[in-house]
């Protein structure tokens, strides 16, 4: 169990993160010692109120933000392939962000419920291919091709939003901490036709794995997710005899998955050879089709949470008062919450 106070230091220590500042910099401006305000944040020592007003302040956040800490927002464990070049300050940064999303996602709408679990990987009982399977059974989904994949997640409680991930060079992170529901962040640079993938290679490790994603995890998302968006037994049946464009086509739009990811599909279920795969992948790049693909799959948004808040605000809510539950200044709120997405 986390102290109100320690609660309170993790809030802290997220908002700061979010904001990109370090302890150094929020203590200098609030007129504290660093070494006070590490004691805060790990929740070995209190501020006076005028402290706590300066502080919310420079985080841009109501003071109230800081008495509705209850539970932790430590930073979140997340998913996300590792890139030599991205600040960790970077990653810390969008970690705490996911967090605070986290809490208020649950002081908005309440305790929600998944109806996921988790599959270990551990000891090898289970392929990705086979817990891909298992999801898909889990969620109703038999073997068919996926409709909107967005909407299949979040009716299965996940938590999803576009996000702007451009800046550490990731598609997108997702967490699942303790007992909570699953966060999926997309990266709102995602070409539509690279977003399903994109998804539920995050699903994968969402259900699969404890810890940051290293180089075999990776390629056990990959492994999820194109047998979760293409189940093999299904996709070889389908296979076209003469693996011509237009007959990949046909099957990009009928099981939403890119050309790109196709062809892998097709060499990893052996109906390409290695040659073919390597051939294909050729005439993608050479006709440029590898950045602008034909037939571009049309951009899943995020919908349950704008929904539940319109929802709020038909009801005779306003803005003010659920930005305020959400610890936050409604134009923040506005501008996470309520955004037209494209
Ligand atoms: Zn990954």
């Amino acid at each position: 169990m986390t102290s109100k106070l320690q609660a309170r230091g993790e809030l802290l220590t997220a908002l700061r993160l979010s904001r990109e500042l370090t302890q150094v910099q929020l203590a200098f401006d609030v007129g504290i010692s660093q070494a006070a305000l590490s004691k805060v944040e790990s929740g070995e020592a209190r501020l006076d109120l005028e402290t706590w007003r300066k502080v919310a302040d420079k985080l841009m956040v109501p003071l109230s933000a800081f008495r509705a800490a209850e539970s932790s927002t430590a930073p979140a464990r997340i998913f996300h392939r590792k890139q030599r070049s991205t600040p960790k300050s970077a990653v810390n940064k969008v970690a705490a962000e996911l967090s605070l999303v986290r809490l208020r996602v649950r002081d908005l709408v309440g305790d929600q419920t998944t109806s996921l679990r988790r599959h270990d990987l551990d000891g090898g009982y289970n392929t990705p291919q086979e817990v891909a399977r298992d999801v898909r059974d889990e969620l109703g989904l038999g073997r068919a091709p996926l409709g909107d994949l967005v909407a299949i997640l979040e009716e299965a409680g996940v938590v999803v939003l576009r996000w702007p991930l451009e800046s550490i060079q990731v598609d997108a992170i997702a967490s699942w901490q303790d007992d909570t529901v699953p966060v999926i962040l997309i990266g709102d640079h995602v070409p539509a036709d690279r977003q399903r993938f994109t998804m539920a290679h995050e699903l994968g490790h969402a259900v699969m794995h404890e810890t940051e994603a290293d180089k075999e995890q990776e390629a056990e998302a990959d492994a999820f997710a194109a047998e979760f968006l293409a189940p093999e037994s299904e996709i070889a049946k389908e296979w076209p005899s003469d693996a011509s464009l237009d007959a990949l086509l046909l099957l990009k739009r009928r099981w939403g998955i890119s050309l790109s990811a196709l062809i892998r599909r097709g060499k990893d279920i052996g109906r390409l050879t290695e040659q073919e795969y390597r051939q294909w992948n050729i005439h993608l790049s050479t006709t440029g089709m590898h950045r602008r693909e034909p037939d571009p799959t049309e951009r899943e948004n995020p919908t349950a949470l704008t929904t539940a808040i319109r929802k709020y605000l038909a009801e005779g809510a306003s803005v003010e008062e659920l930005a305020s539950t959400a610890h936050m200044y409604p134009r923040e709120f506005e501008q996470t919450f309520l955004q037209e997405t494209s």
